[in-house]
């Protein structure tokens, strides 16, 4: 494979950007990497070979499509911005290994672009610095929709990389927590410079790796009535779980079958959502979806 000095210098890096005339746009979350360490961390976390494939969101000019190209089978890349498909047809020439798609992610059927562009491969990781403006909801949907992957190793803010790791009891546990670790099992690899990137975001940025779940670790009755009892007892942090759950579940009814529930469930009335761990989410929204509360 014919090598090409890698593109994520500084130099080629603004090279090419000025070569095209392209200006980057903050409302698609473009900070791009120009740091090979940090290329080379991300990619190692997700233990690619020649037998996996990787599914990049949010390519860029390349430079980490260029990295996975050279450690993984297969590489597709949906890149959501029409002026950057010349630019990566450019880059990613001499790899016969990869594939862009111009669209956006949230839209695209990922079933069908699996069955398209992955049939002969035994495992696909997601691999991406992702747009920080929307990455909850791309990482929900490549969660929810229960897609065959293996892991996903993602830069994203550094606090939301916290809140997704977080354990009970600490002040970032929260609902994202638990839908995160309901689906899998995050670890944090690195936290990263704002100098990695051009333009240097605003905010800190974190390297994590969440190892997709074959099981969720509890039964529930009910995915989104599950969902819907740890949202409730979110819905304001300083409230106990009796009173979060009654402005949601009950109420008009009493607080006394609610409390008759809780009790079911053995958890105390005056505790907090953020100490209730996923086990104790599961029982919850159990006896309460037993009891015919929707
Ligand atoms: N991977 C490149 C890198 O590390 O240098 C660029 C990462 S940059 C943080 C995010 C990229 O995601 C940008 O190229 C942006 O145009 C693209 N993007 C933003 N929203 C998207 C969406 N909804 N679907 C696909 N790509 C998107």
């Amino acid at each position: 494979m014919t090598r090409i000095e890698d593109i994520s210098t500084p130099r080629r890096t603004k090279e090419i950007i000025q070569r095209h005339g392209f200006s980057f746009k903050k409302s698609l979350g473009q900070n791009f990497l120009i740091d090979q360490n940090i290329l080379h961390k991300i990619v190692e976390a997700a233990e690619l070979d020649e037998t996996k494939g990787a599914l990049e969101i949010g390519p860029g000019i390349g430079a980490l499509t260029e990295k996975l190209a050279q450690t993984a089978g297969a590489v597709t890349a949906v890149e959501i911005d029409q002026r950057l498909i010349p630019i990566l047809k450019e880059v990613l020439e001499p790899y016969g290994n990869v594939r862009v798609h111009h669209g956006d992610v949230l839209k695209v059927d990922l079933h069908e672009l699996f069955r398209t562009d992955f049939a002969d491969k035994a495992k696909v990781s997601v691999v991406a610095n992702l747009p920080y403006y929307v990455t909850t909801p791309i990482l929900m949907k490549l969660l929810e929709e229960k897609l065959p992957l293996e892991n996903i190793v993602i830069m994203i803010q550094k606090e939301v990389a916290e809140r997704m790791a977080a354990s009970p009891g600490s002040k970032d546990y929260g609902s994202l927590s638990i839908a995160v670790q309901y689906y899998s099992v995050p670890k944090l690899i690195c936290t990263v410079p704002h100098t990695v990137f051009i333009p240097q975001p605003n905010v800190e940025s974190a390297v994590i790796r969440l190892e997709v779940r074959e099981e969720p670790p509890v039964s529930v009755p009910d995915e989104g009535f599950f969902f819907e009892v740890v949202q409730a007892s979110f819905a304001q942090r300083r409230k106990t779980i009796a009173n979060n759950l009654k402005s949601r579940f009950f109420p008009e009814k009493g607080r006394e079958r609610l409390e008759q529930l809780l009790a079911e469930a053995e958890i105390e009335p005056s505790r907090r959502g953020e100490t209730l761990s996923i086990e104790e989410y599961a029982r919850l929204s159990r006896v309460l979806y037993e009891a015919g509360i929707r």
